[in-house]
């Protein structure tokens, strides 16, 4: 019984085992699949876009503030004003404060070669400082060859706004260096794309130069100054990201696969980098194999309950069909052997006696003769019916054999016992069994009866004993001339 259970167990073990081993396999596949993919499309597709478009934008966006540089360092009144000895700083003051009105800029300023003044749109504010490292970058666009500098920065008063300035050469009519001039300009439509791209898309988005040294980050300010080529993860990929104009990469930081695609700004000289964090890019896919998962193991739970609810039933019906009579609707003989061993182990716990009543048809032969085998058939059937309605439910009745029947009679002496059979015995002669089985108007009477032996449970009996009395008692029934009860 226990071995039977626990193969019904492993039978549902194995369904499940399968199914969840199918399940995850297709899950992981498809996740596996889907990631691949999301990251080919990462790399070829959205990331060059991106830079692309930052790209684009920045450049637009420079033109302006160029041109309004390159009209301050050509305007006849500022060199005239320079070559005449810088006379009076407030004639110049209003001019760099209306250019930064008219333009919408938010500083305009010249420097001036001769006498290294630095004059701001608010008046003349110092003097650049060549042992001044903050003014360095004076000298440095004097004696460039190029027209003029772009640099982009965030501008601290301006609640980091990202801001380019362009220094442009100012020259005398002749070709001789006087000075810088130029205008710094919010670029605002440049930051919200970086902050689109960042806020919506996960995207990092930073500037280095061409030593690999990172001039502006997008999120951590204080990784200013230092060199790509000596961060974990993408120093493996700095020389060959600082060799090339643009290109894609992935690299391991933390773990954690990166996304990169760079591009070279020539206006600025310096790289724009753009990556995303591979975990960010398939957050959705990943939430969904969850999804998945989830679904799947209840799926699985659900056909394993189904699975075990039907082995079950199939088993309950089995042993029904395996223990009933299928004429009589009675418990058959396999299932008589099996009351009457659970009653004698009872018995012998409890030493309650019980009876054994063992009733048999007389001659039945003759009604098999005289009527038919189906005729026969349906007397079993109601004889069966009708011993049903003579016990009481604690007692069990079987159909023993052909026209056999066994009652095993709980808490019933010898006495009792007898008194039930014969009880029967009447019952049975009393009334005739109708031939319902008769194809004619007219149903035959049959009038039947039979015989019965019984016996009681003693002390140190077994049950073969028990049985072997009540069959004698029954053979001496039969040679007393049948239709009676005797006991043993
Ligand atoms: P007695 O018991 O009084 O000695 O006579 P009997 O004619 O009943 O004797 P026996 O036990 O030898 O015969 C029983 C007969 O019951 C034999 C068999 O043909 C018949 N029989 C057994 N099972 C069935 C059954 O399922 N259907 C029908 N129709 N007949 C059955
Ligand atoms: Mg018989
Ligand atoms: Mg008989």
């Amino acid at each position: 019984m226990e071995s039977r259970l626990s193969s019904r167990y492993r039978v549902i073990a194995v369904v499940v085992l399968v199914l969840i081993a199918g399940f995850v396999t297709t899950s992981l596949t498809n996740y596996q699949i889907s990631r691949q993919a999301i990251r080919d499309s990462i790399i070829s597709n959205e990331l060059p876009l991106s830079s692309h478009t930052i790209f684009a934008e920045i450049q637009a966006d420079l033109l302006r503030p160029i041109f309004v540089s390159s009209l301050m360092a050509q305007d006849t009144f500022l060199r005239d004003w320079v070559l005449d000895g810088e006379q009076n700083p407030e004639q110049m003051r209003r001019y760099l404060d209306e250019i930064r009105q008219r333009y919408n800029a938010f500083s305009s300023y010249f420097i001036s070669a001769r006498t290294l003044n630095y004059y701001h749109f608010t008046g003349l504010s110092r003097q650049v400082n060549p042992e001044d490292l903050a003014d360095q970058w004076f000298w440095r666009v004097r004696d460039m060859s190029s027209p003029y500098e772009v640099n982009l920065d965030y501008n601290r008063e301006q609640e980091s706004a990202l801001t380019v300035y362009i220094n442009y050469r100012m020259l005398d009519y002749d070709g001789h260096f006087l000075g810088v001039t130029g205008v710094g300009l919010g670029l605002d439509s440049v930051q919200q794309l970086i902050q689109r791209y960042q806020q919506d898309f996960r995207r990092t988005i930073y500037f280095v130069d061409q030593q690999g040294l990172i001039k502006l980050h997008s999120q951590q300010t204080d990784m200013r100054g230092l060199s790509i080529k000596e961060q974990p993860g993408i120093n493996a990929i700095a020389p060959a990201l600082l060799k090339q104009q643009h290109s894609t990469f992935t690299y391991e930081k933390d773990g954690e696969l990166m996304l990169l695609t760079s591009r070279y700004l020539p206006e600025l000289k310096w790289y724009l980098l753009i990556e995303l964090k591979e975990s960010e890019a398939i957050a959705p896919i990943r939430q969904s194999l969850f999804m998945n998962m989830a679904i799947g193991t209840l799926v699985v739970l659900v056909i394993a309950t189904v699975i075990a609810s039907t082995i079950n039933g199939f088993h309950l019906r089995l042993e029904q069909l395996a223990s009933t009579d299928k004429l009589s609707g009675l418990g058959n003989r396999q299932y008589f052997d099996q009351s009457l061993a659970q009653a004698f182990q009872y018995y012998q716990r409890n030493q309650q006696p019980f009876s054994l009543i063992l009733l048999d048809i007389d001659h039945f032969k003759r009604i098999n003769d005289q009527y038919g085998h189906s005729t026969g058939d349906a007397v079993i059937r109601q004889i069966s019916q009708r011993i049903g309605d003579q016990i009481r439910s604690s007692d069990i009745l079987c159909r023993w054999g052909g026209e056999e029947f066994a009652v095993l009679a709980r808490d019933c002496t010898t006495e009792q016992a007898v008194q039930l059979a014969e009880k029967i015995r009447q019952n049975i002669e009393a009334t005739p069994i109708l031939d319902e089985d008769s194809h004619s108007e007219y149903k035959a009477a049959i009038q039947i009866t039979l015989s019965a032996g019984v016996s009681q449970t003693q002390p140190k009996d077994t049950s073969s004993q028990l049985f072997s009395r009540a069959d004698q008692a029954l053979y001496r029934a039969k040679h007393r001339g049948r239709n009676r009860v005797e006991s043993g």
